[in-house]
């Protein structure tokens, strides 16, 4: 998937390239350090959702450098 896109240190979700804060938790800790893009449709049926302790629907990057 698109590389330049950002994930946040803070929350792992992916941001389009140019924000600077993040749309799920308003952090500037973005990166284009990430891999495994991975979508969540429902958190609380999740078991990766619950280790990343992700709690809303959205695209997230798997690892976070
Ligand atoms: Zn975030």
């Amino acid at each position: 998937m698109a590389s330049n896109r950002l994930a946040c240190r803070e929350c792992h979700a992916i941001n389009h390239a140019d924000e600077t804060t993040c749309n799920m938790c308003a952090s500037s800790s973005l990166t284009e350090d990430w891999a495994g893009y991975v979508t969540i449709a429902h958190p609380e049926e999740s078991d990766i959702a619950t280790e990343m302790q992700v709690t809303e629907p959205g695209s997230y990057a798997l690892k976070v450098r």
